[in-house]
C-alpha cells in the first residue's frame, strides 16, 4: 500500500470481475475459454490484483498489449500463458521467449530479423489476420502462404494460434462484422491447407462473446465487460448479459462555505451564483485525470446530484451543494451512493467518448483500493 493522506481514491470491486466472468463462462460454449485482458493497467483498474482475481475466477490466459505489461505480470510471479496483442520489436523477442510470453505476429521482414539470429529457445507466437480491422495483421492470401511457408523454416519461431479483430462488432448495423467473418473464413481456409500443426484460434472481444458466444473458437478476449461495462450502448440495450462495474471513484468534501449571490467560483469566473450557495471543494482536478470537460456533470453527496460548477483546476473541484454538510462528507464520482448513480457511460457520453476511457483517463496519483 502506499501512503494515502488525500482522501481522494478508486475501489476496485474485485467480486464484479468474478461475478462478469461468471455471466460470460454461462454463455459460452464448453470449449471456449477465457482470455482476460488488461492490458492498459487493466483499463486502469490494476493490472496484477485484476490478473490474479480473473484466473482465480475461470480465466486461463491474459492478454496485454505491451511487453512491457507481460513482464510486469512475470514479475508478480503469473505463470498463466500471456498473449501481446501489439507489434513487438524482433529485437525483443528473446525475452519473450526467456519469459514464456506470447507475442503477436504478421510479418516477413519480423520473421526474417530473427533467422539470422541464435535464441535459446524458440519464441511462442499467434499470427493475428487481418480481416478488416485494418490496425495490424496479414490481409491477403498470397501473403498468407508466403508467412507460413517461411515460419516453418524459422527454428526460432513457434506457431501457436492464429487470430483476428472485428471493428464492428459492437454496433447496431452488423453487415461488415459479417464481411468480416467471411473473409475469416476464407483465409482460415487457406491456413488450414498450408498448415498441419495444431493453433489455437480467437476473433472475439467483448462484443463477439456476448452477441455471438457460438462464433468464439477456442478462446474469447474479454476486456471491457470483464470490468463490467457494456462495450457499447447498443449492446447494453440488447441486454444480454448481466454486469456489475467495479470501478468506483470517491473523495471526501475538503471545504464548505456560503457564498453570496453574485460572487464567482475558480480560474476565468465562468460561474457566478445566481443566489446564496453553499460551495463545497473536493481534492480531485484534471491532474488525476479528472478531465477539465466535466465542468457542469454531476457528483453525488448524500446521495443527491451535486453539479460541478466554476472550472476544475489541476488538483480541486468546486461543487454546488443543496445545504451545508460536515467537511469530510463522502462525494462519489463514479459509482453508486444511496439511491442514485454515476455510471462511466454517463460520463463517456457528457465527454463526449466511450467508457472504455474513462477507467484508463484516471491517472496513478488516485490509489486504488481493492475490495473482495
Ligand atoms: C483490447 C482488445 C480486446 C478486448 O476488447 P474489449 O472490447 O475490451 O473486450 C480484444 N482483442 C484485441 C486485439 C484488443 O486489442
Amino acid at each position: 500500500m502506499v501512503d494515502m493522506f488525500r482522501d481522494t481514491w478508486a475501489e476496485i470491486n474485485l467480486n464484479a470481475i468474478t461475478y462478469n466472468l461468471e455471466q460470460i463462462k454461462e454463455k459460452l460454449p464448453e470449449d471456449s475459454e477465457i482470455m482476460a485482458v488488461v492490458k492498459a493497467n487493466a483499463y486502469g483498474h490494476g493490472i496484477v490484483p485484476v490478473a490474479k482475481q480473473a484466473l482465480a475466477s475461470g480465466a486461463t490466459a491474459l492478454a496485454v498489449a505491451l511487453l512491457e505489461e507481460a513482464m510486469l505480470l512475470r514479475k508478480a510471479s503469473i505463470d498463466a500463458p500471456i498473449l501481446v496483442l501489439g507489434w513487438v520489436s524482433p529485437a525483443y523477442a528473446s525475452v519473450a521467449a526467456a519469459n514464456n510470453i506470447t507475442l503477436t505476429f504478421f510479418q516477413r521482414e519480423w520473421l526474417e530479423q530473427l533467422s539470422g539470429t541464435a535464441m535459446e529457445r524458440p519464441v511462442q507466437v499467434h499470427l493475428k489476420l487481418d480481416t478488416g480491422m485494418g490496425r495490424i495483421g496479414v490481409r491477403a492470401k498470397e501473403e498468407l502462404i508466403r508467412i507460413l511457408r517461411e515460419i516453418e523454416k524459422n527454428k526460432n519461431v513457434k506457431l501457436t494460434g492464429v487470430f483476428t479483430h472485428y471493428a464492428t462488432a459492437d454496433a447496431e448495423e452488423l453487415d461488415y462484422f459479417y464481411e468480416q467473418s467471411k473473409r475469416l473464413e476464407e483465409l482460415l481456409s487457406v491456413f488450414y491447407e498450408n498448415w498441419t500443426e495444431p493453433v489455437s484460434m480467437h476473433v472475439a472481444n467483448s462484443a463477439t462473446s456476448i452477441r455471438f458466444p457460438e462464433k468464439t473458437h477456442n478462446f474469447i478476449r474479454f476486456g471491457i465487460s470483464m470490468y463490467g461495462l457494456y462495450p457499447s450502448p447498443v449492446v447494453r440495450l440488447e441486454n444480454k448479459i448481466s454486469l456489475k462495474p467495479a470501478f468506483s471513484l470517491h473523495s471526501k468534501l475538503a471545504h464548505v462555505k456560503k457564498i453570496s449571490k453574485g460572487e464567482s467560483v475558480s480560474y476565468g469566473k465562468t460561474y457566478t451564483a445566481k443566489q446564496d450557495e453553499w460551495i463545497g471543494t473536493i481534492p480531485i482536478g484534471y491532474g488525476d485525470g479528472w478531465n477539465r470537460k466535466l465542468q457542469g456533470s454531476s457528483v453525488l453527496v448524500a446521495g443527491k446530484r451535486m453539479p460541478i460548477v466554476g472550472r476544475i483546476c489541476m488538483d480541486q473541484t468546486m461543487i454546488r451543494l443543496d445545504q451545508a454538510y460536515p467537511i469530510g462528507t463522502k462525494v462519489t464520482l463514479i459509482g453508486e451512493q444511496g439511491e442514485d448513480r454515476i455510471e462511466m457511460d454517463e460520463l463517456a457520453m457528457y465527454l463526449d467518448t466511450i467508457n472504455y476511457e474513462i477507467p484508463c483517463m484516471i491517472n496513478d496519483r488516485i490509489p486504488r483500493i481493492y475490495q473482495g
